[in-house]
């Protein structure tokens, strides 16, 4: 691996460190991530690594242009116009500016709803967390209110506190 300098004290870089949610890190190497204090002991620099965006098979509805996949640090997905882009300096956007969040996915189940008895589906959050959900529930998005019925389960098996390593305590990125 390149032998890259921290440029907050110049001592080498660690190794490269993949965060739950798939963002990749590498850490000054004097720093160590206290789990008591929840802080970082030594030098706190941190550098992110960019996720390569995935070229997909669609075009830009604004431009014509393909569209990418990016992921952001915090795993949520998004399709963006491959001609979109951030300028640093000027910390503004350029380039088309389509963006489309990517949600969860909704599977069918085969198991009725307690409330009302209509089907359940299982909601999968662009996180990874999943819930169970009535069939019949929905968004209002003028009115900005849940419609339908209110019944939701969130399924806990894969959240392992204990596993927490800090990611979140992590000092900002730029946008993306
Ligand atoms: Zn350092
Ligand atoms: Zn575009
Ligand atoms: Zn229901």
């Amino acid at each position: 691996m390149e032998e890259e300098k921290c440029p907050k004290c110049g001592a080498p870089l660690s190794e490269i460190t993949e965060t739950p949610t798939g963002r990749r890190l590498r850490r000054c190497s004097t720093g160590v991530w206290n789990t008591e204090t929840h802080k970082t002991d030594g030098c706190d620099y941190v550098k992110w690594l960019e996720i390569e965006p995935q070229t997909l098979d669609e075009k830009c509805p604004k431009c014509g242009e393909p569209l990418v996949l990016q992921v952001t640090r915090f795993g949520k997905k998004m399709k963006k116009c491959s001609t979109g882009g951030w300028d640093k300096e000027a910390k503004k956007a350029t380039g088309c500016d389509y963006v489309e969040w990517i949600n969860g996915t909704t599977e069918k189940l085969d198991e009725k709803c307690p409330k009302c008895g209509e089907p359940l589906v299982l909601y999968t959050t662009a996180a990874g967390k999943k819930m169970k959900k009535c069939s019949t529930s929905g968004w209002d998005r003028e009115e900005k209110k849940a419609t339908g019925c209110d019944y939701v389960l969130w399924l806990k098996a894969e959240f392992k506190p204990q596993e927490a390593n800090g990611e979140e305590f992590l000092p900002p990125e730029d946008i993306f």
